[in-house]
């Protein structure tokens, strides 16, 4: 007998299908003394796969040993991206496309590898990935989840045993990565790049058959009404959660709308909408309260890249892309004051909700009043404790609108209290915690990151032992954290 029903292993390879230049098979590295050094076994669960065998022996033969999962075809993915505004052509220089995970439920995920060697797109690359990036992946990845943000998420990371360089030597590691798909804006911009309409329009029905959606009339259409309806639900959740993706390249924008490629990012403190953590994005143009705009003008370039599809006439095909682009605001705008109504504890609609979300935030950006601490000061407000940032006349006079608006009705206020305690998070990972844990790990004292990622696995609980984790950095904390751009 062969391995395959005890692992669980169903791996199909409908992309290595697609014509030729999108992709480029890849044989992974192989790291003799790789270990693994966390594995995520609820996900592995799901995914029907065995989390014993993910964490021996057999595991590290399957990513690093050069023994690979029945079913398995490795292959590099190509894609273009849009880095800080210019256009590049790039691909999967590290990392590579295992195969497709059928899961008990039917459903499709793609097992992908980073820091699995150099590959043709590799550039200047070594190919490698360092274990606190890997790390920081697997911690954020799991709190988006936890917060309920769709989000790519790690199955293992494996320490390779071996160095990588980086400004000094650092510990290698290999992340095995779980997505819908790996599908990315900059995928379609690739295959828009050759010139050849026969791959923009192969790849076009393949994300249609992937990533199935109900409104339009042909495979580009769904694709574009698709994407930017999820691309606008995901960005609308980032900005409540105050998370700070820090290279929304388009490259990094999956068709999926999952949350993808966690390198500097990070979940405000103080809500500053000018607050970037990554050392390259010197103007800013990744900042907090960029990204909406940001997202819009990615979803501009994967518009511009279907154009022929969508006519053959160039005025028209620009007139019907600029229709389909005009729906973004509204969308997003929807998006985000229905998670903003839940977050103030709201059960039904009123037009004034959005003018009271709008003066809350304005608020916060005043005096960059801490985003979490603002958002729990509701949940105590509202268990009739004293507010800790929302304090001063200008805060009574807000929580006395709140208030009224949520009394307005007597018959939903049990409701309203429910919608509130389930809107809020107690804990997210904030970043002198991550990068803490992070500092511990890489040293082999893992006790910090054990108890954050845990606790970012539940961060709608109430537990005491949450209370120091949430705590703000003190002045010398943030300021030691101030920027990273790790790999
Ligand atoms: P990222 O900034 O991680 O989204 O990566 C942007 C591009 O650089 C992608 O094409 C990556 O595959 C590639 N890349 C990043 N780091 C490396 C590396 N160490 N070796 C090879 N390629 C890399
Ligand atoms: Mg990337």
């Amino acid at each position: 007998m062969d391995t395959v029903p005890d692992a669980g292993w169903r791996l199909a390879a409908t992309y290595a299908t697609l014509p030729d230049p999108l992709h480029e098979a890849v044989r992974p590295a192989t790291y003799p003394g790789a270990t693994a050094v966390t594995v995520n076994a609820p996900l592995a669960l799901d995914l029907g796969l065995d989390p014993d065998r993910l964490a021996g022996a057999t595991g590290a033969a399957w990513f690093a040993g050069g023994t690979l999962p029945p079913g398995a075809r490795p292959l590099a993915m190509a894609y273009a991206g849009h880095q800080f505004g210019h256009f590049t052509m790039l691909g999967d220089g590290r990392a590579l496309l295992l195969g497709e995970q059928v899961a008990p439920d039917g459903r499709r995920w793609d097992i992908h590898l980073k820091g699995s060697g150099r590959t043709r797109f590799a550039r200047g690359g070594d190919g490698r990935a360092a274990l606190g990036p890997m790390l920081r992946e697997h911690l954020m990845g799991e709190a988006m989840h936890g917060l309920g943000i769709p989000t790519t998420r790690a199955l293992a990371v494996l320490a390779t045993g071996e160095p990588v360089q980086r400004e000094e030597p650092l510990p290698g590691a290999l992340l095995v990565r779980v997505a819908a798909s790996h599908l990315r804006v900059g995928t379609v911009q690739y295959a828009a790049a050759t010139g050849r309409r026969d791959l923009l329009e192969a790849l076009v029905a393949y994300v249609d058959a992937r990533h199935p959606h109900a409104v339009g009339e042909r495979p580009v259409d769904r694709l574009i009404d698709g994407v930017l309806e999820r691309q606008a639900a995901l960005v609308a959740a980032w900005m409540a959660a105050g998370f700070v993706h820090g290279v929304m390249n388009t490259d990094n924008v999956a068709l999926s709308g999952e949350t993808i490629d966690y390198g500097p990012c990070a979940f405000l403190d103080g809500h500053d909408p000018s607050r970037t953590f990554s050392s390259i994005d010197r103007h800013g143009r990744y900042a907090y309260g960029q990204q909406p705009a940001v997202t819009q003008w990615n979803l501009a370039r994967l518009v511009e890249a279907v154009l022929p599809l969508l006519d053959d006439d160039a005025d028209r095909a620009l007139a019907a892309g600029n229709a389909h682009l005009g729906t973004f605001p509204a969308r997003y705008a929807a998006h985000r004051l229905a998670i903003l109504r839940r977050r103030l504890g709201l059960v039904d609609a009123d037009d004034g909700d959005g003018s009271l979300a709008d003066a809350f935030l304005a608020g916060l950006a005043t005096a960059e009043i801490d985003h979490h601490m603002a958002w729990l000061d509701l949940l105590r407000l509202d268990r009739d404790q004293e507010p800790r940032v929302l304090v001063g006349s200008r805060w009574s006079e807000w929580i006395a609108r709140w208030r009224t608006r949520r009394l307005r009705d007597p018959a939903l206020v049990e409701n309203a209290r429910v919608i509130l305690a389930a809107s809020v998070p107690r804990v997210i990972p904030r970043n002198h915690r991550v990068e803490e844990a992070l500092a511990g790990a890489v040293r082999g004292h893992w006790e910090p990151w054990r108890r954050l990622l845990a606790a970012v696995g539940r961060p709608f609980v109430d537990d005491p032992g949450h209370a120091g984790l949430m705590e703000p950095p003190s002045p010398r904390e943030s300021a030691c954290h101030r920027t990273f751009c790790g790999t």
